[in-house]
């Protein structure tokens, strides 16, 4: 009987747009030139793509047109061979615009399926963050930082290559690792043989680990219910978001501030890589992030510090750019965290322990940047990545 395969890779919009492309295009091609037809296609909850809100491409192949066609008849699969993940924070959840709640990074894997990830992360660690699912799954990495090779730079650091390479070793039947050097060569004049040797290495590196079921993430994702179109009200509105209030400080009843009501429905937990983390000792209280902030994310707190808000954070950074006070605003690896509880809480309960937590979170945050940080650091970590990779 003729088999439907699916592979779907979770990117972070515009950032991962390019590199998520050149998988799904590849592994058609791959395939193709195995007598199989496919179709690589793009799917954002939201739309347009905005820069880092979770987006999905897709590769559908087929053993014969026809099943293809029948497997197209959907507006996206509802299950899939592979999931790749290229920026591991995304096992946390995907999360976009327009989807109703949090998705787990392995929702749509079949029984058996294989969870490929981009990251620099313990097998442990990112099992932890992944939802538990009800049957068993793989779980394979290709080591590496996330490569953000997006609309507007393209980092060839062979995330693309490395990546496919897994797949030709997890998935066989899809296409074998001399077709998918074959498709590398083909498409890239320039650097094909390159990319093929990136392509092998990480074929014979990848082993794969199996995720019990029960093993994971435990928290139920959140969700909400969407209306049917009946219950819906007459007309177009769209209702404003309430007025704020004044906060409490739980520590000593103390009220003030202002805390604003904030969109119940659209929550940004899983929408950034990254966080800020304040250290409220070095604050002076001089409002910019607070007016900078572009989703409104600062509660002013009852003794005038600036708590941020993580339901409302989509991790731009332009905090802790703004921020005039050295390492006070610290953008930190969303791996880093398991809740999004208050800072300026914790601060206040314990402000010795908060203290050391803050230290050892910003000691230990990874690079995360296009590598254009400062001149070179593109050549220093392509240098890095290809050796490594
Ligand atoms: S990173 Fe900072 S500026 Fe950007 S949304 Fe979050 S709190 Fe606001
Ligand atoms: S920008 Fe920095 S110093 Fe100013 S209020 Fe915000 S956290 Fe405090």
């Amino acid at each position: 009987m003729a088999r439907l395969y699916a592979v779907e890779v979770v990117y972070r919009g515009i950032f991962q747009k390019t590199l998520a492309k050149n998988i799904t295009r590849a592994i058609v091609l791959a395939a193709h030139r195995e007598g199989k037809h496919g179709i690589s296609f793009g799917r954002y909850g939201d739309s347009p793509e905005r820069n880092g809100i979770p987006a999905k491409g897709f590769a559908i192949v087929a053993d014969d047109e026809l099943t293809l066609e029948e497997g197209m008849a959907k507006y996206e699969p509802k299950e899939v061979d592979v999931t790749i993940c290229v920026d591991d924070t995304l096992c946390k959840g995907v999360e976009s615009w327009a989807w109703y709640g949090l998705q787990p990074i392995n929702r749509l894997l079949k029984p058996g399926g294989t969870l490929i990830v981009s990251s620099l992360e313990t097998p442990e660690r990112l099992i932890a963050m992944s939802h538990r699912k009800e049957t068993p799954y793989r779980l394979a990495i290709v080591k590496g930082a996330a490569s953000f090779s997006g609309l507007w730079v393209y980092k060839d650091d062979h995330t693309d290559a490395r990546v496919l390479g897994a797949v030709a070793r997890v998935l066989p039947e899809l296409f074998s690792i001399g077709s998918l050097q074959e498709t590398l060569r083909a498409e890239n004049k320039k650097t094909g043989d390159l990319l093929a040797v990136s392509a092998q290495k990480s074929f014979d590196r990848t082993t794969t680990i199996t995720v019990a079921p029960g093993q994971g993430n435990a928290e139920v994702p959140y969700s909400f219910e969407m209306p049917k179109w009946t219950e819906m009200r007459e007309g177009i509105a769209i209702p404003a978001i309430a007025h704020g209030h004044q906060m409490t400080d739980e520590t000593n009843g103390a009220t003030g501030g202002f805390q604003p009501a904030r969109n119940a429905t659209f929550k940004k937990y899983l929408t950034r890589t990254m966080r800020p983390v304040v250290d409220f000792e070095k604050c002076i209280k001089c409002t910019l992030c607070w007016i900078a902030c572009p989703d409104s994310v600062f509660d002013v707190t009852p003794d005038g510090l600036y708590d941020a808000n993580m339901a409302a954070c989509c991790g731009c950074g332009v905090c802790e750019a703004i921020c005039p006070v050295e390492k006070c605003v610290t953008m930190v690896n969303e791996t880093a965290f398991t809740d999004n509880a208050s800072q300026w809480e914790a601060f206040r309960k314990d402000a010795p322990a908060y203290k050391s937590w803050l230290l050892t979170a910003i000691e230990n945050r990874p690079e995360r940047s296009h590598g254009f940080r400062y001149r070179g650091q593109y050549e220093e970590q392509i240098k890095q990545e290809v050796t490594n990779g």
